[in-house]
């Protein structure tokens, strides 16, 4: 008989771990302790080695279900003699704790308790240590009730004996509750209000069936939920949430339901249906009403996640609801009841509310499958915050994040913990989302900045947070150039640490140049990055009205390649804008009035689809280019003509080409799949002339254009066809979501070399 140190490292905290272990080592009659450390679960045992092989093997096997054991270190130690087994209180909460869980969607077990317990007989809150809410109620570490948003809420006597007896499934659940003493929904409508739950659920769904909007209370903010198929009530939902252009996720009541609107693929089937829920991009089987996707060919789908949801779908007769986030433009999605009451009567029938605080926003993740992968798009519920390894030391290193699609990030021992989606820092409320943010992330991580890692743009909002909090700290800022972070990012996201190929395309960056890049080839490594390839350079006019105006970037390429040949052409679709406001534009480019150097890929896309009709205004991020994927054909292989002139290469010969494609009437959707495959192709050319410079086969793929599901398949199919190693994200989002994880590991790597 020896004693053993078992140390096992991942997510294991707040998943009814140390529980587990508890009735495993019963089961097996072993002796010893079990404790939450901050570097993970540690058990103490007395045993031999066969046996101590067995529970190892059975650890692994039988692991909670939302546990993810990344590594289990044994180590024979010094004898300690135990008597039972026993878990303990770490005494040892260090300011390395770690693993704060995100949410869980509600278990299987516990919908079947909500309708055999007596206690919890439809009650919509219901959890255990499997499932419920976490990260969205946690105010402090470590992860205990009184932290919670559930501290004001006494256990009743039924629901105390559950949390304290080791053998049951609520044991330490911290969140545990039922009908007689945890929070309640309430439904608010004409000037009433119902907390009976069968009213709730029946009144809402009335509302629905008759084509109203609700506002409905979720986990990490409110959605605004309404019949799917009717046209009209979407539509209205559209125009009362400010003219929103964005497509709406839906929520099917089962995997079933999503099987009639989506195609959908064993990964993708996989995804929506795990505990994190996200948002899954399918390639929709076009039976909702347009409006949904807003013309789009795929369409979000969530499955239901909360236990509301699922009484929610008893109730009603249709299948799928539209469900998106409620916040107001650009706004972050609504938390407090207050605002919730106050504003959203306006455009939905009844808010249905319970009496738990949302502490920590977590809007609902998106993702979609690339080349058989979850490819996240945005990180948030179910996702936030777990962290993401290195292979170098991170510790007091702040990212501090882009200016669009924000999350920033904190380095912790190796680990980078990347907050959830922040949003677009344009206005009060997402900035003051940001810094508040960032400050209950320091508190629960106990972090203290060392180093603040940033954009090289100076008026990100999220630039002069972090310019602020070096000067009051006394610390020094490491600069990041934009697209350096988006594949130091995506080597993060590989745990790379060596030279690679990367290839960065995205809308906008600020370059070492003061141009604004966006088309760029490195040879980088963690610490630096040579410019080594980008697309050719055009002269655009307007500033921040740019991405909103992809005509801007339409008559930018033309001008700059075809040049009067524009006047001439009688049925350009670009021509719609008038003639009048051509010519003016073209003398803002002649003139250099207002202008800047792009290279973005982003701006190429939008110059294309404003050039095919196919989007000249666009209401929201990116809107051009996804609206040109959306048309694509499959089984077209042809693509146009473009050079690579010494380090630049130019799509001179592609616009001329798709000139002349629009002269002989050929569809969009062929000119768009006919560019797609000329982008694939000038970037698997351009790396294969780097890797026949530098040697290099690794190459790194990020930025946002890499969501491109056609785009990014296409290129790394053919490149893995070549013997090169292809490196693309799966932990974080390639957009600016995951810039702030680039930041940190840039700044980290620096720190280590001493550069
Ligand atoms: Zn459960
Ligand atoms: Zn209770
Ligand atoms: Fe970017």
């Amino acid at each position: 008989m020896n004693t053993y140190r078992i140390q096992i490292e991942g997510l294991v905290q707040g998943v009814g771990f140390r529980p587990f272990i508890y009735r495993l080592a019963g089961s097996l009659k072993l002796c010893g302790t079990v404790e939450n450390r901050n570097n993970g679960v540690f058990i103490f045992v007395n045993t031999d080695a066969k046996s101590l092989e067995n529970l190892i093997e059975r650890i692994k096997d039988q692991a909670p279900q939302h546990s993810r054991i990344e590594k289990i270190s044994v180590e024979k130690i010094e004898d300690i003699r135990f008597s039972g087994f026993s878990i303990i209180t770490s005494g040892n909460v260090s300011d390395d704790i770690t693993s704060i869980s995100p949410d869980i969607a509600v278990c299987a077990d516990c919908l079947a308790d909500m309708e055999l317990q007596a206690h919890r007989r439809g009650y919509p809150l219901i959890n255990c240590t499997n499932c419920g809410p976490r990260f969205s109620i946690i105010k402090g570490v470590p992860y205990d009730r009184s932290m919670t948003t559930m501290a004001g809420f006494e256990m009743c006597v039924k629901c105390s004996k559950e949390y304290k007896d080791i053998s049951d499934r609520r044991f330490h659940a911290q969140p545990v509750a039922c009908n007689s003493c945890g929070p309640f929904y309430t439904i608010h409508y004409n000037n009433r209000n119902d907390n009976r739950i069968s009213h709730v659920t029946s009144i809402a769904s009335l509302l629905i069936t008759e084509g109203s909007v609700v506002a409905l209370k979720g986990t990490g903010g409110y959605h605004l939920i309404c019949d799917a198929n009717i046209e009209k009530t979407v539509e209205n939902l559209r125009i009362s949430k400010a003219r929103e252009g964005k497509p709406f996720a839906v929520m099917c009541r089962d995997i079933y339901a999503v099987d009639k609107i989506g195609f959908l693929s064993d990964e993708e089937r996989e995804i929506i249906t795990s505990w994190r829920r996200p948002v899954v991009l399918l390639e929709s089987k076009g039976q909702l009403p347009l409006s949904v996707s807003n013309g789009l060919n795929t369409v979000g789908v969530a499955l239901p996640y909360m236990p509301f949801h699922y009484l929610l779908f008893k109730e009603l007769k249709i299948d799928t609801i539209v469900f998106t986030s409620a916040n107001f433009s650009d706004e972050p999605v609504v938390i407090s009841d207050d605002k919730a009451l106050a504003e959203f009567p306006k455009l939905a029938a009844a808010v249905i509310t319970y009496n738990r605080e949302i502490y920590n926003r977590a809007d609902d993740s998106v993702c979609r499958v690339i080349k058989g992968n979850e490819f996240i798009i945005r990180r948030s519920r179910g996702y936030a915050p777990s962290p993401v390894k290195l292979a170098v030391k991170t510790e007091g290193i702040f990212g501090a994040g882009a200016e669009l699609t924000n999350c920033f990030a904190l380095g912790k021992g190796n680990q980078v913990i990347l907050s959830q989606h922040i949003g677009d820092l344009k206005n009060a409320e997402t900035l003051d989302f940001y810094t508040t943010s960032f400050k209950r992330f320091s508190k629960m991580f106990r972090f203290n900045p060392e180093i603040i890692a940033k954009d090289l743009h100076p008026d990100y909002l999220s630039s002069s947070f972090a310019e602020q909090l070096a000067t009051e700290l006394k610390i020094s800022i490491e600069h990041v150039q934009h697209h350096h972070a988006h594949i130091a990012s995506c080597m993060a996201d590989n745990r790379l640490n060596e030279k690679v190929i990367g290839v960065a395309l995205d809308g906008v960056g600020l370059g070492t140049d003061g141009n604004i890049w966006g088309g760029e080839f490195m040879i980088a490594d963690l610490c630096n990055f040579e410019r080594a390839m980008h697309f050719e350079y055009v002269t655009i006019s307007g500033g921040d009205k740019v991405s909103p105006e992809p005509w801007r970037s339409g008559i930018s390429y033309l001008n700059k390649y075809a040049g009067d040949a524009i006047t001439g052409m009688n049925t350009l679709k670009i021509r719609e804008i008038g003639m009048e406001k051509i010519s003016l534009y073209r003398n803002l480019l002649n003139k250099e009035i207002n202008t800047c150097q792009y290279s973005g890929a982003g701006r190429l896309f939008d110059a294309v689809a404003a050039i095919t009709g196919v989007c000249l205004y666009s209401s929201y991020q990116a809107e051009a280019p996804m609206r040109l994927e959306s048309i694509i054909k499959q089984g077209i292989s042809r693509s146009y003509d473009f050079e690579i002139r010494g380090n630049e290469i130019s799509f001179e010969k592609t616009i001329t080409d798709i000139l002349s494609d629009l002269e002989k009437e050929k569809p969009a959707g062929e000119i768009s799949t006919v560019f797609h495959n000329t982008v694939a192709r000038s970037v698997v050319e351009g790396i294969k002339i780097l890797s026949r410079m530098s040697g290099i086969r690794k190459v790194v793929l990020s930025g946002g254009t890499f969501q491109n599901k056609y785009l990014s398949e296409k290129i790394i199919n053919e490149l893995s066809g070549e013997n090169y190693f292809v490196y693309f994200h799966n932990q974080v989002p390639s957009n600016d979501g995951g810039l702030a994880l680039g930041q940190v590991a840039v700044a980290a790597a620096r720190r280590v070399a001493n550069y």
